[in-house]
């Protein structure tokens, strides 16, 4: 329906943004100043509403700094336009050449959860067929993944909402640890109101942030751990229900393993020794625990069901496996997951947070959450790609290894770059941007100049979300449609035809389609019979607009009707995806992170987002309202701490440790607690504030220490 960058008619599609995946609808505009009119759609996860980013997400589209041409690099570090063929001959031509003289490893990929499903699973099968390497992460990993290992250890399976977003509307508590979704995703807000009603939202978070000012005037209460310590605080509360025998014995003893060890692991925790750790009252650990365990027994007997969720600020942490562990263990010892009277589930931040890690983005991974280290998983996605199995490479190295190893002795020396922006996104980015200009050839497919296409060879424009089809999968598991409403600039391209068009000129095994759908049905091949199986999803169903949760096989009939589900919106009801059909009680234990100990005077940086702005800010900080209302990093700081370092509101502060030193601007507020000061992280340059974050990653799944991180601070003067 398109002609000239210009909507011919209504087109239903969802957000560009994060993993609400929020409905909207594009249609003709008769402004000629915009390329489209946006407006929010009824969908069941904003129910029409959209936040400020996705309301202006159509100003991108015809942004004056979209990239419209394939850019090189001249040795004056200026970029020249060049064409389509001479570009991908030489990333084709440097990617060979490369291989050959250091091995294929020595070329590596780095995607995206931003990806469409498609993009993703053919980034992975691109890395493994036509590069030969191991080497492919992507920028989940500083994201969910270390809420997925501990989904598949307790569960056997990682969906991040194991239930529609619905079914919290009715809760009567819910639990929020480490997720400020009225910042972050505003129209999640709307699901909360049943547990705030019932005076039953708990939030959990050193800040007293905008989802924790939810909790005011009787609708809940807000618990502010210091950072860090959300894992003794979980073993806190876990601690009273089983002493004071809160916990669903009937449950744990027919759906669970693991009770028993679990018991022994939490003597120590009593709520005194909790609160001197945390800073939270033992007083509260107590009332939330046996208001959960009220809840819970209440929801068993028809009352409203209760829900823990956890966000970034409990996962992105050295120990975040064992913290969300100690999550799901509550969840478990109150008898909810699998049932409906509840559940546990983690919230997905990055638009296809869920599709792209489900694909074969993953080091470890093949499409369908198959293992790369499995013979038989390996053989089922080799006969899909028309590959023998010893042809996939073994398992690669996570994002921090892979980006903190570029140009160094067994580290790649080539590095692709899909849909991310590492040189910011990465704990300590300054080693990241180091690195990359190391490297023999830096490639980057991206729409705007980001802060790595920057440090690029050569720059490839692609797509953006109104120009392209595909499939998103969202925060609950429901995969959608995404469609292209208007036409790229001309010069632009699919990453879907980039890829097959390199795959082509690497004489790669296999086949490589430029067209979404063909890519689309492939990966319902390769999903089958997998955990994450898509293998029943039908693409015109999804046209149709069909609400389709994964897994679903063709034996799970598929319905159009408006409103019915499909597939398999609640996963556990009859059992775990483990072999015996039970859930497992990891016990978890406290152990000081290296990090922890301060030097004087320091305090605890915690990082996160801001309403305005989304990841690295390479769209929204280009968006003019957006970046007007937030143009720059502002540093969160109680005005105690302000006080006793010299810094007063609007001053600009210094904040180093041994890694860095990035600049912030102080906005002061007796919300957050003394030890700790908050910073976004979506700025460039000196606001960078993964300048300062260590490459400290949890030993189970490499998710890096975003939210404790003990700096310096020293104000400056004017500028
Ligand atoms: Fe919805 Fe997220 Fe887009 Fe905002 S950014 S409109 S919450 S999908």
């Amino acid at each position: 329906p398109t002609e000239a960058g210009h909507v011919h008619q209504a087109t239903d599609t969802h957000c560009p943004y994060c993993a609400l995946q929020c409905g909207i609808t594009l249609e003709p505009t008769p402004d000629a100043g915009e390329p489209v009119k946006l407006s929010g759609r009824n969908f069941e996860t904003n129910g029409g509403a959209l936040c400020r980013k996705g309301y202006s997400a159509a100003r991108l589209l015809r942004h004056a700094e979209r990239l419209d041409t394939p850019l090189l690099r001249h040795p004056d570090g200026g970029f020249s336009p060049i064409g389509w063929d001479e570009a991908l001959d030489m990333v084709a031509q440097r990617a060979a050449g490369i291989r050959a003289k250091h091995g294929a490893d020595a070329v590596a990929v780095f995607g995206a959860g931003g990806l469409t499903n498609e993009k993703a699973y053919q980034l992975g099968k691109f890395a493994r067929l036509a590069l030969g390497t191991s080497r492919i992460d992507y920028n989940g990993r500083f994201c969910m993944s270390s809420a997925a290992t501990a989904g598949n250890r307790a569960f056997g399976l990682d969906r991040g909402l194991p239930f529609p977003l619905a079914d919290l509307d009715g809760a009567s508590m819910i639990l929020m640890l480490g997720s400020n979704v009225a910042d972050t995703m505003p129209p999640f807000v709307r699901h909360l109101e049943g547990a705030r009603t019932s005076g039953g939202l708990v939030v959990v978070d050193p800040r007293r942030s905008a989802t924790a000012e939810l909790c005011a005037n009787g609708a809940g209460w807000h618990l502010q751990p210091t950072p860090a310590s959300d894992l003794q605080l979980l073993l806190g509360l876990a601690h009273v229900l089983l002493g004071e025998s809160l916990v669903d014995h009937e449950y744990l003893a027919r759906r669970t393993n693991g009770l028993g060890a679990l018991r022994s692991s939490l003597a120590q925790w009593w709520p005194e020794r909790v609160e001197s750790a945390t800073g939270v009252p033992a007083g509260e650990i107590r009332r939330t625990a046996r208001a959960l365990a009220l809840a819970a027994r209440a929801a068993k007997s028809g009352g409203g069901p209760v829900y823990i969720l956890t966000g970034r600020g409990v996962e992105q942490h050295a120990n975040g496996t064992d913290t969300t562990t100690a999550a799901i263990n509550l969840a478990l010892l109150l008898g909810l997951p699998g049932t409906t009277a509840g559940g546990f589930g983690t919230i997905t931040g990055q638009g296809n947070g869920q599709g792209g890690r489900e694909h074969g983005q993953k080091c470890d991974q093949l499409p369908g959450y198959r293992k790369i280290t499995d013979p038989a998983h390996r053989e089922h996605v080799a006969k899909v790609w028309g590959v023998a199995p010893e042809t996939i490479p073994g398992p690669g190295v996570p994002a921090t290894e892979l980006l903190h190893t570029l140009g160094r002795e067994r580290g790649a020396r080539m590095l692709m770059v899909h849909g991310s922006n590492p040189a910011l996104s990465s704990p300590d980015a300054s080693r990241v941007i180091v690195g990359l200009r190391r490297l023999d050839f830096v490639v980057v497919c991206d729409f705007f100049l980001s802060e790595t296409a920057a440090e690029a060879h050569l720059v490839l424009p692609v797509l953006q979300w109104a120009e392209e089809e595909g499939t998103m999968t969202n925060l609950e598991g429901r995969v959608l449609r995404r469609r292209a409403a208007l036409e790229a600039p001309e010069m632009a391209r699919n990453e879907l035809w980039i890829l097959a068009e390199l795959a082509r000129r690497l004489d790669s095994p296999g086949t490589f389609s430029p067209e979404a759908r063909e890519v689309f049905e492939e990966l319902r091949l390769a999903s089958a019979g997998g955990l994450a199986d898509y293998s029943g999803i039908d693409w015109d169903d999804l046209d149709a607009g069909a609400a389709v949760y994964w897994p679903c096989s063709p034996a799970q009939p598929v319905s159009r009707e408006p409103g019915r589900r499909s597939g398999t919106p609640r996963l556990f009801l009859e059992r775990f995806s483990h072999p015996d059909g039970r859930a497992v009680i990891v016990p978890v234990h406290h152990a000081a992170l290296p990090e922890a100990a301060h030097q004087p005077g320091m305090v605890s940086l915690v990082t996160g987002r801001l309403l305005e702005h989304y990841q690295t800010g390479t769209q929204t900080r280009r968006v003019a309202e957006l970046h007007a209302a937030a143009p720059e990093a502002l540093l969160e700081i109680h005005p105690a701490t302000a006080l006793a370092h010299g810094i007063a509101e609007g001053q600009r502060v210094a904040l180093a440790n041994g890694r860095g030193r990035m600049v912030a601007r102080a906005r002061l507020t007796a919300g957050i607690r003394l030890d700790t000061v908050f910073l976004p992280f979506h700025f460039a340059g000196a606001n960078n504030a993964n300048l300062l974050t260590p490459a400290l990653v949890d030993p189970l799944s490499a998710m890096p220490e975003f939210k404790h991180v003990p700096v310096s601070l020293y104000p400056l003067g004017d500028e």
